[in-house]
């Protein structure tokens, strides 16, 4: 699976599975926009990345993807002069009961996990369809399954299933690909970073043996390679996917 001379946009590249994302892309070749707010980070994950492969052009990008689309995408093409694949993949959590949470919060992750989405989508469109390049989104096991206090969150991950499919229908004429990976729990800040405490993390960690059928969370790599295979030429014919990358966690039921 080689991306020699493609040019591959990670949002949320900084952390977690974005980081792992961007190292994957590295390894196969790929000229890499790295996106995320924290520069230090981001400066981490550069250096990953040139440890992988020497010869991997980075370009950082310090940016919000709720204001920063515009940027993003005219960056990228301007630097590398094309753009072959985006990954969605930014993203925030937070927990709570309607009952208690407020309507920021609920804005907060729509603009966050949703939003940007579409206008990054809207913007990198037309490059992609010079290229027939694609688009990957970083969903959840939250998209299609419901969890008590997440409400914000699942929704917005409902709405990016939905939002993949429907905009893989809008460009199949063009040839442009677009798909999603549903993952279950992986371990990366984001649910310290969503206020969970270590108490309530470790604990999390326990119960995830059970939730999950394979026994186990998933690694961060086993999503990145799972996204680098959907953006590459071995996944052609697929297009509207929604792949669960979750160790078998959306298959079960509570008995
Ligand atoms: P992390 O918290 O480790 O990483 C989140 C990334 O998103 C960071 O790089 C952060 O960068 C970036 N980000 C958040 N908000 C913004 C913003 N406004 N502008 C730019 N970048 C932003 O979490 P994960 O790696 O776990 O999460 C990545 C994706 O995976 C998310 O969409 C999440 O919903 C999804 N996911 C994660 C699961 C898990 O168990 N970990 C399970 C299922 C899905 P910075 O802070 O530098 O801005």
């Amino acid at each position: 699976m080689s991306f020699n001379g493609k040019v591959v946009i990670v949002t949320g590249a900084s952390s977690g599975i974005g980081a792992a994302t961007a190292k994957a892309f590295a390894i196969r070749g790929a000229k890499i926009a790295l996106v995320g707010r924290n520069v230090d980070n981001l400066k981490a994950v550069e250096s990953d990345c040139k440890a992988a492969n020497s010869n991997a052009e980075l370009l950082l990008i310090p940016a919000d993807v709720t204001v920063d689309a515009e940027r993003i995408i005219n960056k990228t093409v301007d630097e590398f002069g094309q753009l072959d694949v985006l990954v969605n993949n930014a993203g925030i959590l937070a927990y709570g009961s309607i009952l208690d949470i407020d309507v920021e919060q609920f804005d907060s992750l729509l603009n966050t996990n949703l939003r940007s989405i579409f206008l990054l989508t809207k913007l990198a469109a037309p490059h992609l369809i010079k290229t027939q390049g694609n688009i990957v989104n970083v969903s959840s096991v939250a998209g299609t399954r419901t969890f008590p206090n997440t409400s914000s969150y699942c929704t917005s991950k409902a709405a990016v299933d939905q939002f993949t499919r429907c905009i893989a229908l809008d460009l199949a004429s063009k040839n442009v690909r677009v798909n999603a990976v549903n993952p279950g729990v992986v371990v990366t800040d984001i649910h310290a970073r969503s206020g969970m405490t270590e108490e309530a993390y470790a604990d999390y960690m326990r119960r995830a043996k059970e939730t999950h059928a394979l026994g186990r969370v998933g690694t961060t790599k086993e999503v990145a390679d799972t996204i680098a295979f959907l953006a590459s030429d071995e996944a052609t014919f697929i297009t509207g996917a929604t792949v669960p990358v979750d160790g078998g966690k959306q298959a079960m039921c509570p008995r």
